[in-house]
């Protein structure tokens, strides 16, 4: 199956230029990327001048939580988590997730999201809902029930080009004890393999981590070995410098969550400040019940303005460096080579971008455009693994999307029961 882009603006991401030209793609992968390709194609799609670039990586989310959106906002955190979020989940049964996962990943769709680092309960209803949807999604181990010889076996059955793959984790220092924490640093040691957590989300967590172990929670972790093989954190709001060093020295990638950050009131990333200590920083989108919107261009608005006022200086963070780092820095983090940029040989996960949108009008500078004026409205096509799962806001994912919706409808009516 041969599928042919033309007429496209192209930010390849391989380096920072926007060039001309048509994309080549055959099965899953892009065969060539020229001015005026004049192959045979089995679909020609003219792209009429629009953008096509990357499409970004969230890696932090938590799919299935869909079912928690606007259901209890405006709550402090403590009262949100233990009293809204975690009797509801209580009542999970088989095929809630399945059902609840696929209306998420809709919603990526609309985003120009093409991959997400999911972590959340039943990890084969995760991985039925993304495959049946083509969708790209790495899996996070956190259950303490997960066993170590099944969570080996999965890791090492990992492949750049399956749709579904799997990541050592712990859910956080103050869920897991040290005892599992320990189990996961062995078993990354024995398979090289690198682990994700929350870490340095709120500031009374590192409060009682300090209380159970008298050193912050990303010290104690770097020490139990956790990350000897890489890896990275979701949220790092609280990082001492000690810590930033630590992080450097251990390749640990910062996923920052700022919408998610401001709406339960955790605090703000000093993403500038780890970008210049040479940390690689990823945006992840965390849950639907914490955000509420699994939106990437809300993200990247918030990562560079946050930074400016807190540092009180407009000039301390990029728009372009912000747009890199929702797909490149995401990319990087998670060790996605063959779906980071757009060049022959490379997974096709491509985005489409609406120049005609009145918000990307005029062309002074699309990069900027995109992160600054952005938003879904701008998605025109969402493109994963070879295959248009969205185009002009219609989606192609094998399935009548208000079904999606309805099954989705009665699992959460059923827990909120
Ligand atoms: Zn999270």
């Amino acid at each position: 199956m041969k599928t042919l882009l033309k007429n496209a603006r192209i930010l390849t991401l391989v380096n920072d230029e926007i060039i001309e030209g048509d994309i080549l793609i055959t099965d899953n992968r892009i065969t060539k990327i020229e001015k005026n390709i004049k192959d045979k194609a089995d679909k020609v799609i003219d792209c009429e001048g629009n953008l096509l670039m990357p499409g970004f990586k969230n890696v932090h989310a938590h799919t299935a939580m869909i079912f928690a959106r606007s259901y209890a906002d405006d709550l402090p955190l403590h009262e949100w988590l233990f009293d809204k979020i975690f009797p509801l989940e209580e009542k999970f049964i088989d095929g809630d997730i399945y059902h609840l996962t696929k209306v998420g990943i809709l919603e990526y769709l609309t985003s120009g999201i093409t991959f997400a680092f999911d972590m959340y309960f039943h990890t084969e209803e995760i991985k039925q809902a993304s495959e049946e949807m083509g969708f790209r999604t790495t899996i996070l181990f956190t259950s303490l029930n997960d066993k170590v010889d099944f969570m080996e076996k999965k890791v090492l059955s990992n492949r750049g080009d399956n749709l579904v793959n799997y990541c050592l984790g712990i859910h956080a220092e103050y869920t897991t004890p040290i005892e599992r924490i320990r189990e996961i640093a062995a078993l990354s040691h024995k398979i090289k393999a690198p682990v994700f957590t929350h870490v340095g989300e709120t500031e009374s967590e590192v409060q009682g981590c300090v209380e159970r172990y008298g050193k912050t929670p990303l010290k104690l972790m770097i020490e139990e070995g956790l990350f000897d093989y890489g890896g990275g954190g979701f949220h790092c709001n609280y990082f001492t410098d000690e810590e930033i060093e630590l992080a450097k020295k251990h390749n640990f990638n910062i996923i920052t969550c700022p919408c998610s950050n401001l709406k339960l009131a955790s605090g703000i990333a000093p993403i500038a400040k780890y970008q210049k200590a040479g940390l690689n920083i990823g945006i992840g989108t965390d849950g639907a019940a914490s955000n509420n919107a699994l939106d990437m261009f809300r993200e990247m608005y918030l990562v560079s303005t946050l930074q400016k006022v807190t540092n009180k200086d407009a000039a301390c963070m990029d728009g372009y460096d912000v747009l890199k780092m929702a797909t490149l820095g995401g990319a990087t983090a998670l060790g996605l080579d063959e779906c980071d940029v757009l060049a022959p040989g490379k997974l096709a996960d491509i985005i489409m971008i609406d120049l005609k949108n009145p918000a990307m009008q005029p062309l002074n500078n699309i990069k900027k455009n995109i992160v600054y004026a952005g938003s879904k409205d701008i998605v025109k096509m969402t493109m994963i693994n070879g295959k248009v799962l969205y185009y002009n806001k219609e989606f192609f994912v094998g399935e009548d999307v208000n079904e999606i919706y309805r099954k989705a409808q009665e699992v959460t009516d059923r827990l909120k029961g």
